[in-house]
């Protein structure tokens, strides 16, 4: 749990650190608000502040140049007025004198008197002197330059290159008196370049004029000073005050001083002349503009030399002065303002903040408290659940949902309950599971058996437990300690093997010692882990395979056995096969030899040579039959049969057969079933088995017969090799011979297989019996024991149906024809030669065929009545049966003999002829011929 934080701290510390957060963003905004609209206000302020001051410099400056202009013309009217009058002084002076003297005095001496009386006359601080001229252009009087008078100043030019002289005459000659401005001399002073303005008047008695000027700049000079001096106390707003410069740069009134003397305004400031010098070019250029203009600089203040503030001017230029008028404000006053609203605002925004902080605090306080209690609450009811969940694993136990206070808890709880129950349920249907699986595993016959990867028991199932009972219990214990009783693994071990592939292993391997286990299949299963692909172990399937085992054995032997068959059969073909075509030479070679004998004298030579040949050809044709009968083409009247009579029938024969050294027993059984079978052919069974026996004893012995019922049923035929199930008749032959080795017993059946001598043995006899055996649906059995004997038992299947009856007598008479039409039908030419010469000796009218068509050819073209049909059985084109069918619609009434060699499948029962009567098999003598073909043709 270290290094994890509790939920409710954690909401808890969020919450407040999102409260302080939200609080700071509120202030945050707040302030940058308040800054905002404070700067807005300020410029405003600052804005409305400058714009009126402007007003208020540019008003005080008007007002100013008013007052400047109107002392101006007040101050020309006054310099007139003054002129005038002194003018007028002037020629009151002189009239008076003249009038005084005109009588008494000449003219020149009362020109003289006047001229110096007004002579000396000076005012306005000596700069105001009197001039008189005649009007020829003479000076007269010239009190400030006397050396001038007498000379005739006509001429005479101003600065401005104005006739002085000559206006001045004009004026009074035109209007007696006049002003006149211009450019003039001026006493104490260098230069004729001071503006001057004279009043002139007419002194008719001397045709003079008189008059007097005062120097403009002197008036100016005079009004300036009153003015400035004015001005220099002009005071308005707080700090505002007028100052005037010349053009020039002169300072005449600055900060609310008159300047007196001349000065540049950069030598009255000299602490910082060249920015001054650059405040005076912003003046000068604003002084040139008609209307005035503002300039922006900074300044020091009346009341704080020291510090220069900001400061707006309005400045107005009075060219015919040459004085730059201004009045300024100064910006920082506002400013003061808007510190001070500044400071109010950080006041005001301090308190906020207070405000804000407590509020926090206080929030805080609340929202620790509130956690405070949920915590208490949560950790009650999550208290139940941590109870809950660490009892959860071991028990079903349920949590009670009342106690818990909150109800999203509760809704958790209950879902806990829900799981509670689900998982109940689950484990339920799990166990129930489980102990399917364990029953199925348990059901299993097989040995299961679970391994871990180090070879040792996890699980088994009952079968191992049973197998292993000694070793219990297995689990924990190393497969190989209990299973094998060894101390290592074995080698190879098909478990180890599937723990190293993965994959299925298995092993065939000998079972338990002292068990009827005795072979077991081991299948080894990888126990994977479909993620990671980890071999947990191994499941080992142990299965008993030896019944199994004994099944492939016996399978095995099976196998062999029908190989042997198989044998026997391809065998018994060929043989059949060659014996079948030796049958039908041999019966031309008989027959012909019958024949021939017919015609001889039976004590000649040449008989007696013919009946060797004859006893040769039948010799012949025993072992054709032989071979026929192990190939089941012999063909055979089976009937019902007592087989004990049969046997009977024989013993006289058999001892003849054995001579005298060798005991008969015969053993017939009891109410012995009937069996169906050709009775020759017992016959040929037992005389084989018993010359068998014979020769397998040398000397003294014992030959048993016997006879008996047997049932098997199928458990018996199971366990005994070679047996069918169902009732049976059995035939035993036993001798106490020589016996056979096994290999000889193996091969007895087989045709031409002898161990008897070339001259002794055909090694036909037991492959006879065999087929004879087989071809009555039975089955043989031999049993031998070296140096003790054999024992040939034949089963023949009992016989259930309605037996055939016996034949009757055999008539030795030969029975001749009566004149009656025979259709032969027979595919081999030599045959059908032999057997027509035949009938036709024994007085039958013989239609001979060589085919089923010519056949059918001839009884269709035949006139006369046809008797009886003689034909093959197997033809090329259809067979005898099929022939007969087809005869009958043209020859009703037509009755039939079949011959054969053998009969085929293509004969409804396999071997067997059913209509015995009507059948003569070749070869046959002209006797059985006569028998037959009579004994139809009477039917
Ligand atoms: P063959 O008698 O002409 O030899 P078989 O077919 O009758 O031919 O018998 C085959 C062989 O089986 C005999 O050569 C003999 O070795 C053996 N055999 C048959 N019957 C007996 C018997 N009863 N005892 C010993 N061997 C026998
Ligand atoms: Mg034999």
């Amino acid at each position: 749990m270290k290094g994890k934080i509790n939920f409710i701290k954690f909401i808890q510390v969020w919450g407040i650190l999102f409260l302080v957060g939200l609080g700071l963003s509120i202030i945050a905004v707040d302030i940058i608000d308040s800054y905002r609209d404070f700067n807005f206000r300020a410029d405003k302020i600052r804005k409305d502040f400058i714009d009126s001051n402007k007003q208020i410099a540019k008003r005080e400056v008007e007002r100013v140049v008013d007052h400047i202009r109107y002392k101006r013309t007040q101050s020309e009217l006054l310099t007139r007025k003054k002129i005038k009058a002194r003018v007028y002084e002037a020629y009151a002076i002189a009239h008076n004198i003249y009038q005084q003297n005109r009588t008494v005095e000449s003219k020149e001496r009362i020109q003289q008197l006047i001229l110096d009386a007004l002579r000396p006359i000076r005012y306005e601080n000596g700069s105001g002197y009197y001039f008189a001229t005649r009007l020829d252009g003479v000076e007269v009087l010239f009190a400030d330059i006397p050396e001038m008078e007498g000379k005739n100043l006509l001429n005479m030019r101003d600065a401005n290159g104005r006739y002085v002289i000559k206006d001045m005459i004009k004026i009074v000659k035109q209007s007696g008196e006049g002003f006149y401005e211009y450019h003039w001399t001026k006493p104490g002073a260098v230069g004729n370049n001071f503006k001057k303005i004279s009043f002139i008047k007419r002194f008719e008695p001397f045709d003079w004029f008189i008059g007097t000027g005062l120097y403009v700049d002197d008036v100016e000079r005079h009004i300036e000073s009153e003015l400035l001096s004015d001005i220099s106390r002009i005071r308005f707003g707080k700090e505002g005050y007028i100052f005037i410069n010349r053009f020039n740069g002169d300072a005449l009134v600055t900060n609310g001083n008159r300047i007196s003397g001349t000065k540049k305004l950069w030598e009255v400031f000299n602490n910082n002349p060249q920015n001054m010098k650059a405040i005076f070019k912003k003046e000068y250029n604003a002084a040139l503009k008609p209307a005035g203009g503002y300039i922006y600089y900074s300044h020091i203040k009346l009341t704080n030399p020291d510090q220069s503030s900001p400061k707006v001017s309005f400045i107005y230029g009075i060219q015919d002065l040459q004085w730059i008028v201004g009045a300024g404000v100064y910006l920082d006053e506002v400013e003061r303002d808007i510190i001070s609203m500044q400071s109010q605002l950080n006041q005001r925004i301090r308190t906020e903040i207070s405000h804000f902080v407590l509020i926090v605090v206080g929030i805080i306080g609340l929202f620790s408290l509130f956690f405070k209690l949920l915590a208490r609450k949560v950790n009650s009811d999550m208290s139940q659940f941590i109870t809950f969940f660490e009892r959860a694993a071991a028990s079903d136990e349920e949590m009670d949902t009342e106690s818990i206070k909150f109800i999203e808890f509760r809704q958790i709880a209950e879902s806990a309950n829900k799981m509670t129950a689900k998982r109940k349920e689950t484990a339920e249907a799990l166990k129930e599971s489980e102990q399917f699986l364990i029953s199925i595993f348990e059901s299993i016959q097989d040995g299961i058996s679970v391994l871990n990867p180090d070879l040792s028991i996890r699980l088994v199932n009952g079968v191992m437990k049973k197998w292993y009972a000694e070793n219990l219990p297995l689990e924990g214990k190393k497969c190989f300690e209990c299973y094998h009783n060894t101390s290592e693994p074995c080698d190879p071990c098909p478990a180890l093997r599937c723990l190293e592939s993965g994959e299925m292993e298995m092993d065939v391997v000998p079972g338990l010692s002292d068990s009827d286990v005795q072979w077991v299949e081991l299948f080894c299963y990888p126990i994977k882990n479909t993620a990671t692909g980890r071999i947990s172990g191994v499941v080992e399937f142990v299965r008993d395979i030896t019944q199994r085992k004994q099944m492939e054995e016996e399978q095995a032997k099976i196998q062999s056995q029908l190989q042997q068959a198989q044998k026997m059969e391809s065998i018994g073909q060929l043989a059949g096969g060659v014996a079948h075509d030796y049958n039908n030479a041999l019966s031309v070679i008989i027959g012909f030899t019958e024949l021939t004998m017919d015609e001889l004298d039976p004590n000649g030579l040449l008989y007696e040579n013919l009946s060797e040949v004859l006893k040769a050809a039948n010799r012949a044709k025993d072992v054709t039959r032989q071979l026929l009968a192990f190939a089941r083409r012999q063909t055979i009247s089976p009937r019902k049969i007592d087989l004990n009579a049969t046997v009977g029938n024989m013993l006289k024969m058999l001892r003849r057969l054995i001579g005298e050294d060798i005991d008969l027993t015969w053993l017939p059984g009891e109410d012995l079933w009937p069996v169906k079978m050709d009775p020759s052919q017992v016959d040929q069974v037992l005389a084989n088995l018993c010359v068998n026996a014979r020769d397998a004893i040398e000397g003294v012995g014992k030959i048993t017969i016997e006879t008996a019922n047997e049932v098997f049923d199928a458990a018996y035929c199971a366990d005994h090799e070679g047996f069918t199930p169902g009732e049976f008749v059995m035939l035993a032959v036993s001798d106490n011979g020589c016996g056979m080795q096994k290999e000889v017993l193996d091969k007895i059946f087989e045709p031409f297989f002898t161990t008897k001598d070339v001259d002794k043995g055909t090694g036909l006899g037991m492959a006879m019996v065999y087929g004879i055996v087989k071809q009555n649906n039975g089955f043989i059995n031999a049993y031998s024991e070296p140096e003790v004997g054999t024992t040939v038992k034949i089963y023949l299947p009992r016989f259930k149906g309605k037996a055939a009856d016996a034949p009757g007598k055999v008539t030795t008479e030969i029975l001749i024809g009566r004149g009656e039409t025979i259709l032969l039908v027979e595919d081999d030419p030599a045959t059908l030669k032999l057997t027509r010469t035949m009938l036709s000796g024994l007085g039958y009218t013989v239609l001979a065929a060589a085919t089923p068509g010519e056949a059918l050819n001839l009884a269709g073209k035949h006139a006369g009545e046809i008797n009886l049909l003689v034909t093959d059985v197997i033809m090329p084109e259809m067979n005898g049966r099929e022939l007969a069918r087809r005869l009958r619609p043209i020859c009703p009434g037509l009755k039939c003999m079949f011959m054969s060699g053998y009969t085929a499948n293509v004969i409804a029962h396999h071997g067997v002829l059913d209509d015995t009567f009507r059948f003569i098999q070749k070869p046959f003598s002209k006797e059985d011929l006569a028998k037959t073909v009579r004994r139809v043709l009477d039917e």
